[in-house]
């Protein structure tokens, strides 16, 4: 799956248009420092006049010429932050932050995408529209405790602590998690604060219902002309930070299905990719549905977290 020319010209664009907005903020702010800051412009205007002197300088042969250059450089500097101090301005005024530092608002680490751009890339192919009506309304701070009771208050406690860990441990530890239990426990409600939160913290999070996910499979399996689209759509699939993939058993299973899911699960565990899977499905009924290898595949690779309770979107409609 790709990008049209069109949606990528806007996404290069709006790198452009960031870079541009910074650089018209340096310059308003060193416009306003010149004005309060007396000595400061004085100092920029000898900063920029040390190169030439010192060029001249190596250019004729004199070896500590670089040193004494770097040391000039580096007064100028102590003096200029020294200066911007004591007229109380923040010392990164006119150094503001990047959105993202790793590739300083360009996109690109040399020529290499960098996650920021990937992440826009896949927020654009994979209408993370979906994803952000998921993430609305389902997030640790929506989380409303009071809908369970007992065993069930447990489980649901035990699958937070468990998300919590997943989310802490993203960069170190290899996970994945089945969330099972009946229809509406709130398996997607924790799918969402963990896609939340990783989005937030930069990774590249893919969510699809199992549904859509083999319907896109099949639509480019079976179409002789996109065997590159089918390509580049399976890259995304294996190689993003996160998949999630929600109510895993309403989808038609076949024969393609079955074969799809399993080398879905075996290409994200060989690249140790990780994994959520939310599903209404026993283990018994995922074994007869999908075949034992691929309830091995989960068994063995997927912690499971199941959630018990009275199905929570009845109990929000008969408060309304
Ligand atoms: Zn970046």
């Amino acid at each position: 799956m790709a990008l049209t020319n069109r949606q990528y010209d806007d996404l290069i664009h709006e790198y452009e248009v960031k870079q541009l907005a910074r650089t018209h903020l340096i310059a308003e702010r060193t416009q306003e420092v010149y004005e309060k800051v007396d000595g400061y412009k004085e100092l920029d205007e000898s900063l920029a006049s040390l190169g030439p002197t010192y060029t001249k300088r190596l250019l004729s042969g004199e070896d500590s010429a670089s040193a004494e250059l770097h040391a000039q450089i580096q007064d100028i500097k102590d003096m200029k932050a020294h200066l911007l101090k004591g007229a109380g301005f923040p010392a990164d005024y006119l150094n503001p932050p990047y959105e993202c530092p790793d590739c300083k608002d360009t996109g690109f680490i040399g020529s290499e995408k960098c996650h920021c751009f990937r992440r826009k890339m896949l927020s654009i192919l994979y209408s993370q529209s979906n994803i952000e009506l998921l993430i609305k309304d389902q997030n640790f701070e929506s989380l409303d405790r009071s809908y369970y009771k007992g065993e069930d208050l447990q489980l649901f406690d035990r699958a937070v602590r468990i998300c919590h860990d997943f989310i802490e441990n993203f960069d170190t530890k290899f996970q994945n998690l089945l969330f099972y239990g009946d229809v509406g426990v709130g398996k997607s409600f924790l799918s969402g604060c963990v896609a939340k939160e990783l989005l937030e913290a930069g990774k590249s999070v893919i969510y699809f219902s199992a549904n859509s996910l083999f319907r896109q499979l099949a639509q480019n399996a079976f179409d002789s002309k996109s065997k590159d689209v089918l390509y580049s759509f399976l890259e995304d699939l294996y190689n993003c930070d996160l998949v999630i993939v929600d109510d895993l058993g309403t989808e038609l299973v076949n024969s393609f299905v079955k074969s799809e899911f399993f080398s879905f699960l075996t290409e994200r565990n060989l690249r140790r990719k990780s994994t959520i899977i939310s599903t209404n499905l026993t283990f018994e009924q995922i074994t007869k549905e999908y075949s034992d290898r691929v309830f091995s595949r989960i068994y063995n690779s997927f912690e499971t977290v199941k959630l018990t309770g009275d199905d929570i979107r009845l109990l929000k409609k008969s408060e309304l």
